[in-house]
């Protein structure tokens, strides 16, 4: 029977994306004793949670915009997340150079570090380096009016690993997840969402589903879901992009977080599964919302952060070995500036419907449960878990740091892949961090593919020109415009 076809008639709950947020709704909801079914468009993560900066933190520079509330959850959340999954979710030390007669200075840094770490409750974890044990623990640094450097801990995961675990929990426990299935159209009966068309974008089948409640967790694509009752806030679609290099190419012994010289923006550069990511952008993004990519100059911009900071490492683009762009749904506050729009989540609701985007990765948790208490409202069978359940009922064996290889792809292509992008970029990131978008790789995945899946030559040699031609429009340093 197909995916659809298998389907019943009508479901509790309805959830529409599978990103960060809908997977953690999803999670929830399959453990408070409702049916819940979970669709996305096209693969688990490749929305926007596939292309974030993978960093599970407070935000420390949230409380210089006077965000404390959004700074003290984040970290709490944090916390959280490096005690339940720590095969996931991983500590990262930070290094921040301050210099002489440049901003932030190392007073009002030092007090919002002590606030960093009284929301973390762990105690100290922050200190002052002077400029010579700053120069040792990360060397190459700008000597020129170096006062020091302030170190402190984060933490990083893959945050498409992140959202897999959360559909993989949310499964176990009983709730139906599909991919490369839409919500074309959410249907309405006496003024009430009452469920959706769906199509499945595999085969090309529709059909209809009645839910009690339809949840909208569609990111930045969520004030344009057809045949949604009005209340969506205007959304301001940002775009932020990243650059990967080789780790021979950019060493670092950890995180590295600097202000960049141009217009005084956070920027880091750390280590991540054997390769160096270093961004963000933060731009207005008006290209098309389904394939964001980076710009030219864009990657001008990271470079010369990079040069600024780390003279003798002479990167140029052609060194390289990825790029990638996302974009930030971030609710429209009249912020003048990008980077000064509020990263909290919005929520609506009308009868058999909620609404929610905005929001982090590392808030994930919480941006799940305040919907799903509204949701209760109008679906009372709905039991949220207490606060204090964990969010995995069992340990994985994931690693977020560590370069991906074929044993790794092969043991994950039963995880609901349909394409060798979803392998390659999101069950693994191989195509992101290894040279030449993991063109080595390239067969020996497939030949596990046709065993497992049982992909003939024909399909083997479609998937290979399809992530081929991807990793060019989307990927590709060399081809920035
Ligand atoms: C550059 C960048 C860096 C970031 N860095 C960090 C960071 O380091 N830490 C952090 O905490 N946060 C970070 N964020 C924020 C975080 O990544 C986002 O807030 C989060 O990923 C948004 O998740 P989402 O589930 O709401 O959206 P998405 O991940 O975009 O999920 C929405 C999904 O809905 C699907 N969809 C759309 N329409 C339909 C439909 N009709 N039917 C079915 N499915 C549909 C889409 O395909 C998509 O997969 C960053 C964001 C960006 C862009």
């Amino acid at each position: 029977m197909s995916r659809l076809g298998a389907l019943p008639a009508k479901v509790d709950l309805l959830v529409v994306g599978g990103g960060i947020t809908g997977a953690g709704i999803f999670r929830e909801a399959a453990r408070a004793g409702v049916s819940v079914l979970l669709v996305e468009a096209r693969d688990y993560a490749s929305g926007t949670s596939s292309w974030s900066s993978k960093l599970v933190h407070g935000g420390l520079r949230y409380l210089k915009t006077g965000e404390w509330r959004l700074t003290a959850e984040s970290v709490h959340e944090r916390e959280r997340l490096l005690r339940e999954a720590p095969d996931l979710v991983r500590p990262l030390d930070f290094v921040m150079p301050l210099y002489r007669g440049i901003k932030p200075g190392k007073t009002t840094m030092r007090l919002g570090l002590w606030l960093y770490d009284r929301f973390s409750r762990g105690g100290a974890r922050s200190r002052f380096l002077p400029a010579t044990d700053a120069s040792a623990v990360q060397p190459g640094l700008r000597a020129e009016r170096l006062l020091g450097a302030v170190r402190y801990q984060d933490a990083y995961t893959d945050d498409c690993r992140l959202v897999w675990r959360l559909i993989d929990q949310g499964q176990r426990d009983g709730g139906r997840a599909l991919n490369y299935v839409a919500a074309e159209q959410l249907l309405q009966a006496r003024d009430r969402v009452c469920g959706a068309a769906l199509r499945d974008a595999e085969t090309g089948e529709s059909r209809e589903i009645e839910a009690g409640l339809v949840i909208n967790a569609a990111g930045v694509w969520a004030d344009t879901l057809p045949g949604q009752p009005a209340g969506a806030p205007r959304l301001r679609p940002l775009r932020g992009s990243h650059l990967l290099f080789p780790q021979a190419r950019l060493p670092l012994p950890q995180a590295v977080g600097w202000l960049h010289p141009r217009d005084r923006r956070p920027v880091f550069a750390y280590p991540w599964q054997g390769a160096t990511l270093l961004g963000t952008t933060d731009l207005d993004h008006r290209e098309d919302l389904w394939s964001p990519r980076m710009q030219r100059a864009e990657a001008d911009y990271l470079l010369e952060a990079l040069d600024w900071l780390l003279p003798s490492a002479g990167l140029v683009l052609t060194d390289a070995l990825s790029s990638y762009a996302g974009v930030r749904p971030v609710v429209d506050d009249g912020a003048d500036k990008p980077s000064a729009a509020s990263r909290e989540s919005a929520q609506w609701a009308s009868p058999g419907f909620i609404g929610v985007t905005g929001g982090k990765l590392t808030t994930f948790r919480v941006t799940a449960r305040q919907a799903l208490r509204a949701a209760a409202q109008q679906l009372p069978a709905l039991r949220l878990a207490a606060d204090s359940a964990p969010l995995f009922d069992r340990p994985a064996q994931e690693s977020p740091g560590e370069t991906p290889d074929l044993a790794q792809i092969r043991a994950r292509v039963g995880e609901q892949v349909f394409h060798l992008d979803d392998l390659l970029l999101r069950r693994s990131r191989a195509g992101l961090v290894l040279p030449e978008a993991a063109e080595a790789l390239i067969e020996p995945t497939l030949a596990a593919c046709q065993t497992q899946l049982g992909w003939d030559a024909e399909r083997c040699a479609a998937e290979a020109g399809r992530y081929r031609d991807y990793w060019r429009r989307q990927h590709d340093p060399r081809g920035l415009a």
